[in-house]
């Protein structure tokens, strides 16, 4: 399952950190794009079960939606995507730069 693999990442990087060791970890805040294969919902529910018996037990996974941006390269028009497949919507041009959408990452970490 893809969410684990992430979420036993997300633990294993910031357990091994070294600026975090020997702080408890409360809250870690994750940024995920609305394009990324990544469903939020089961993300933090396989983060709630991995991370017990780990250093950062106890902490909680937060995750912020970062809606997916693009910029049409022929008419210049920014636009809102909620889809993988998409055209630009004021020409119809498929020359579109992605801004934002895919990303997935550690926004900051809350410890004690
Ligand atoms: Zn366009």
């Amino acid at each position: 399952m893809h969410e684990a693999s992430i979420a036993a990442t997300i633990i294993e990087r910031l357990g091994t950190h070294p600026e975090l060791a020997g702080r408890p970890i409360r809250i870690v805040r994750l940024r995920v794009g609305r394009l990324s294969t990544v469903v939020p919902a089961n993300l933090e529910f396989m983060f709630g079960v991995l991370v017990e018996g780990t250093p950062l037990a106890g902490a909680r996974l937060e995750i912020e939606e970062v809606p997916a941006r693009a910029v049409c390269e022929e008419c210049g028009a920014p636009f809102a995507v909620d889809d993988p497949v998409f055209l630009c919507p004021a020409c119809g041009s498929g020359k579109v730069r992605l801004e934002s959408g895919r990303e997935l990452t550690i926004d900051n970490v809350e410890t004690d």
